[in-house]
């Protein structure tokens, strides 16, 4: 998606994409979940949706926003990743 940026970077840019999607929601209502960037910096393309209040809880935890799929042991890229709009459950 982006190529050329270090995993370090894409991560901090996502951050700051994230942080602009939350003022959004913030601002609009803050019942409902955003899709925000899984910030785990691989090009992993994954959409997270949060609601407003648990990205704040995460940002105060000083937590990344992360895919399920990225949560893993591993990254696989997996062209099967549930559409975002809802948290798979886990077993
Ligand atoms: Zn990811």
């Amino acid at each position: 998606m982006l190529p050329g940026m270090s995993p370090r970077q894409r991560s901090r840019l996502f951050q700051e994409v994230n942080d602009r999607i939350y003022d959004l929601l913030a601002s609009a209502d803050s019942d409902l979940p955003g899709e925000f960037l899984c910030e785990c910096g691989r090009d992993c393309d994954q959409r997270v949706p949060l609601l407003p209040a648990a990205f704040v809880t995460l940002r105060e935890s000083g937590g990344l926003v992360r895919s399920p799929n990225c949560r893993r042991s591993r990254f696989r890229r997996d062209s099967e990743a549930p559409a975002a709009g809802g948290i798979p459950a886990l077993g």
